[in-house]
């Protein structure tokens, strides 16, 4: 992976996510290369080639957070902030001392186990929470749709590990897609694991878009007997595929510790 420098740009942005004014994206870019990134449409670089980073992202960062009140902060919007490359760049790292030494606190989501190399720093923060996301059952799936992510019982391993070590967490089930997901056996692995869980099926707003293309190459060469079936789900929100599966998840909800928020 080629790691260069991005354009000068502000480190702290606003966010979207509800409760979160401000996030930090430590990468342009994300080695993970998950198949079906939405982010993928609008990349500035070849993410299967090249990251950027912030230059200087300490000093920067530092005099940015200094202007704003102490709260949680969003780490990873448009990328993975524990992706391939922070094993050795350390700009996610970087970022949390920040956020110790001036008073707050992170939140993220990952497809990677990497968060547990920094629970020294997450739990001196107030707020931190930490959140994985998973979607395939198996490893072989896994490596066909997420190029370079973590196998998924290694991130709910380190998960389970954040949970110990006393910070808050949750985890997207994301993104569900149809008859290659097994979204119940994933639930079940999850809920010791986490108070709330997210869920998503796969969402593709355009057609003609990379990720639409990444994941229609998955099915013809892999699924080519279900491909036709998993198109019609995917663009079809009321397809009784969902319904079926929001039923179960609704009733899987009433003996579930952990809050199910379900968006399908
Ligand atoms: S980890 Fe997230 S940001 Fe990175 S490629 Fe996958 S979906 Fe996109």
């Amino acid at each position: 992976m080629r790691v260069t420098t991005c354009s000068k740009r502000l480190i702290l942005e606003s966010c979207g996510l509800e409760d979160l004014v401000y996030q930090v994206d430590p990468y342009v870019g994300c080695g993970h290369y998950c198949s079906y990134c939405y982010a993928l449409n609008h990349a500035e670089t070849d993410w299967r080639e090249e990251v950027r980073v912030h230059e200087d992202l300490s000093g920067r960062l530092f005099h940015e957070l200094l202007t704003i009140p102490p709260q949680t902060i969003y780490m990873g919007y448009n990328s993975d902030p524990y992706q391939p490359v922070e094993a050795e760049q350390r700009q996610t790292r970087k970022a949390l001392e920040l956020f110790v030494e001036t008073g707050h606190s992170a939140s993220f989501l990952t497809k990677s186990d990497l968060f547990a190399r920094d629970f020294d720093l997450l739990t001196r923060m107030e707020d931190a929470r930490v959140s994985i996301s998973v979607a395939f059952n198996d490893d072989a799936t896994r490596r066909l749709f997420e190029h370079d992510t973590t196998p998924t019982e290694m991130r709910m391993d380190a998960l389970k590990q954040a949970q110990d070590a006393g910070l808050q967490t949750s985890a997207l089930l994301c993104p569900i897609i149809p008859y290659v997901t097994d979204a119940m056996e994933l639930l079940d692995s999850l809920a010791p694991v986490t108070d709330t869980i997210w869920v998503y099926g796969l969402t593709i707003r355009d057609r003609n878009g990379l990720n639409w293309k990444n994941v229609e190459a998955i099915l013809a060469g892999h699924y080519p007997a279900n491909r036709k079936r998993i198109e019609e789900v995917v663009f079809d929100r009321e397809h009784a595929y969902w319904r079926d599966l929001r039923t179960r998840l609704e009733k899987a909800q009433l003996t579930m510790k952990p809050e199910l928020k379900i968006h399908i």
